[in-house]
């Protein structure tokens, strides 16, 4: 199958290299000349334009910011719609609300082609080692069509039900990821308060029942699990940013649905605030700094 990637970014570029390294042709577009660099230099053949990328690909891969960025590169006499041949498969990678992967997917099925929302959870690391979950929302025959495809980019991928039902399986996990991770950090630093060592608190609630992976993967403090970002001055990881990114869609997806999220919403909040201040270039678990200095 002949493959078009628009939006070469930190996610998208490796993406795109690990499908060249599987044996297809990529043929892709972004508008940052450092993106279409790297993206040449590991075998993507690189268009003019998002339209040039597109012209006779059975499979168009979108990996953009936001889901005006999705809506806009689809549409319009310009558009990949109009572009693409008919009954092309459209896969949208990006992290974007329910309503736009469902308005999305509305479009590209009225222009004739196959829809299907795949946003993914794991990381730059998760992209480049092509283990990525891919959390896929589509009808079973459009999975089954593209599932060759999307393996060279993913350790799992996962069938959460129709079109729209990816972006909203990825937001409830990490509605429960931002949460959890602010639950962990007050646990922390309430033990610090009360003069439990990191150590020990982490044997603890590790193997009891405030195990979680917030806590057993990521944990906010350097020491107990050597791997986590804490260890490596809060380097991400999984930026700040992003996270105030999807509680922010989290939250919209409750407020549109009459969800009772309190949680969520003190969660989005207080990551809006990390994001915008200090933690804008730092690991979401950074935010367990922030406690500490309110305490
Ligand atoms: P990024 O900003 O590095 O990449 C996005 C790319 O899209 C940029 O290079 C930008 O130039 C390009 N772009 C913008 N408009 C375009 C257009 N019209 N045509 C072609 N390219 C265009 O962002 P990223 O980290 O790669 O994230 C991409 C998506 O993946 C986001 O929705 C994000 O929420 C999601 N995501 C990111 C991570 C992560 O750890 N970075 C993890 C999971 C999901």
């Amino acid at each position: 199958m002949k493959v078009g990637f628009i939006g070469l970014g930190n996610m998208g570029g490796p993406m795109a290299a690990n499908l060249v390294k599987a044996g297809y042709v990529v043929t892709g577009f972004d508008p940052v000349d450092a993106a279409r660099a790297l993206a040449a230099e590991a075998g993507v053949v690189v268009a003019a334009s998002a339209v040039e990328a597109v012209v006779g690909a059975e499979v168009v891969i979108t990996m953009l910011p936001s889901g005006r960025h999705v809506l806009d590169v689809y549409q319009g006499a310009d558009g990949l719609l109009a572009a693409a041949p008919a009954g092309a498969y459209f896969v949208d990678c990006s992290t974007i609300a329910v309503s736009d992967a469902r308005e999305a997917g509305a479009l590209v099925v009225k222009a004739g082609h196959r829809a299907l929302d795949a946003p993914v959870s794991g990381g730059v690391v998760g992209a480049t080692a092509g283990t990525l979950t891919l959390m896929v929302g589509a009808l079973a025959e459009d999975l089954e069509a593209v599932r060759e495809v999307l393996d060279p980019m993913a350790g799992r991928v996962v069938h959460c039900g129709e079109p729209g039902a990816g972006q909203a399986a990825k937001i409830c996990n990490n509605l429960i990821l931002g949460i959890s991770m602010i639950g962990v950090s007050e646990a922390f630093v309430l033990g610090e308060k009360l003069g439990l060592s990191h150590q020990a608190l982490f044997d603890v609630t590790s193997t009891a029942s405030g195990q979680c992976w917030a806590l057993t993967t990521n944990c906010p403090v350097p020491g107990p699990v050597p791997t986590s970002p804490a260890n490596r001055s809060y380097q991400p990881g999984f930026a700040a940013p992003l996270m105030a990114k999807d509680l922010g869609l989290a939250l919209q997806a409750a407020e549109s649905t009459g969800t009772s999220a309190s949680l969520g919403a003190l969660a989005a909040a207080l990551y809006r605030e990390f994001a915008d201040g200090n933690g804008s270039g730092l690991d979401f678990s950074a935010i367990i700094n922030e406690i500490r200095d309110a305490s």
